[in-house]
């Protein structure tokens, strides 16, 4: 392997350990701790061990978190009540209903009744929006953990040619907004895409997000370039793979994210940031009356 390992996890170590010490701060300043409510509808075994994560997340990082459990078979207005509950509730700063829900519910209405201030996954049309009039507010989370990988590996985005591999709400359209607000010429190929591999020869950079499994075959990968797999992919074995065929890559990347280990830790910690600066916010204009 020639490339630069990025390793999500031990980027992520470091920036948790310096937002423990801003949470604690706040707690000082404010008298209580930044609050999250994750709603969790049904029993998928995969949310329900992603939500876990993330309440062990907060708890390490001075975060109150409370996790609501609803039935599979909830209604949406039950479901909405919920949220108009915690958009109203004061020592709620951040709401994330965590994906996938079940198919009765709309995703689309659901995350739009999350107060846009409390909406620490950045999945409301006003985050998304104001990502795309380059005025981020709270960032989608998974996008926004790539450009700090980017950034703490010291990898340039400027005038470089970046290549998204997915067009989802939640990972490749804003993954491409962030790329584009940070100076790249952006490419976003999807599965009506003609010809990937030639758009990811050009790519300097290269972000996978189609969650299909080998899907970017190594040689296509430029030499030096940077491959950031978001990909997280269940193989019939048990074994976890990202969408590009990693030991292959590797001997032509200049760097790469492993699967798991790179991308992963770092929604969950941008998700931790979120919620301190959804907590700040909401606290200044408390004080500002
Ligand atoms: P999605 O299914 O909503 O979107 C997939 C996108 O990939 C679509 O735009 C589709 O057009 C495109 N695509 C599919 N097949 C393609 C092909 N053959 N060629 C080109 N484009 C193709 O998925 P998603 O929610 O965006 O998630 C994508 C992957 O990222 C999944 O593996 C998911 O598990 C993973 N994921 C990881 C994290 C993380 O924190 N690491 C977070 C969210 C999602």
């Amino acid at each position: 392997m020639t490339a630069q390992l990025i390793d999500g996890n031990a980027i992520s170590r470091k920036m948790r350990t310096e937002l423990a010490q801003k949470t604690a701060a706040f707690a000082i300043r404010h008298g209580r701790e930044p609050g999250l409510a994750v709603i969790l509808v049904g029993d998928s075994a995969a949310s329900a061990l992603y939500v876990q994560k993330k309440k062990d997340a907060c708890a390490a990082a001075g975060i109150r978190s409370t996790i609501i459990r609803l039935p599979a078979d909830c209604p949406a207005h039950r479901l909405l009540d919920q949220i108009a509950v915690l958009n109203s509730d004061d020592a709620v700063d951040g709401i994330l209903v965590q994906l996938p829900l079940p198919l009765h519910l709309d995703p689309a209405i659901i995350l739009e009744a999350v107060d846009a201030e409390k909406d620490v996954d950045g999945f409301h049309p006003c985050n998304v929006g104001r990502l795309a009039l380059r005025e981020p507010a709270l960032r989608p989370c998974t996008p926004a953990g790539v450009m700090t990988l980017l950034e703490a590996s010291g990898i340039p985005v400027l005038g470089r040619e970046a290549v998204v591999v997915g067009a989802s709400n939640i990972v490749g359209r804003p993954m491409a907004l962030e790329l584009l607000l940070a100076g790249a010429t952006v490419t976003v190929c999807h599965r009506f895409t003609r010809d990937l591999p030639s758009h990811v020869r050009r790519a300097e950079i290269l972000v996978a997000a189609a969650g299909n499994p080998g899907l970017i075959r190594g040689e296509w990968i430029a030499q030096g370039a940077a491959v950031i797999d978001v990909g997280i992919n269940r193989l019939p074995d048990g074994r976890l793979s990202g969408d590009v065929e990693f030991t292959a890559a590797a001997e032509r990347a200049g760097w790469i994210t492993p699967v798991p280990g790179g991308v992963g830790p770092m929604t969950v910690t941008t998700l931790l940031q979120n919620t301190l600066t959804a907590a700040t916010r909401r606290e200044e204009r408390r004080h500002r009356g």
